[in-house]
């Protein structure tokens, strides 16, 4: 478990030691919540982790470091989830309902898209995931989740 001296910057602290342990380089480049990873040049470009919700943004990107070979990506994505929750699990960070709302919806969204492009079977893991919540949403209209 990580310890922090400073609260203020805790989240900060964990990213980055996070990202370091990946052999990856990070920019704060974007202003709102959003984040990216660029294979190509080993690097993360998110927002300044000044809270939780920012910090699992980030986390989400390595995800994509370690998960970068799993196909399709909506399955991808359910696994960068799964991993920024796990590190904050680990290091004793609240996941606000808001967060895991978000987080279920996304998977949903992405789910959905790899279903109108023909994906036939849906792991199981990422199905249990997000049908609870999200089985009636309009973009799972389609009504894929029994
Ligand atoms: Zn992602």
């Amino acid at each position: 478990m990580v310890r922090f001296a400073d609260g203020l910057n805790k989240y900060k602290i964990l990213f980055e030691k996070i990202a370091k342990e990946n052999n990856l380089i990070w920019d704060y480049c974007f202003k709102s919540n959003v984040g990216r990873y660029l294979d190509s040049d080993k690097k993360i470009l998110t927002s300044k982790p000044i809270n939780a919700e920012r910090l699992q943004v980030g986390l989400h990107e390595i995800g994509h470091k370690l998960f970068r070979n799993i196909k399709p990506s909506y399955l991808q994505e359910y696994l960068c989830e799964m991993f920024s929750f796990e590190i904050m699990r680990n290091n004793n960070i609240p996941i606000k309902k808001k967060v895991k709302d978000r987080s279920k919806k996304y998977i949903a969204i992405k789910t959905q898209m790899a279903i109108n492009r023909g994906l036939k079977k849906i792991d199981s893991k990422v199905k249990n995931y997000i049908k609870k919540d999200y089985s009636n949403t309009a973009q799972l209209k389609s009504g894929f989740i029994k």
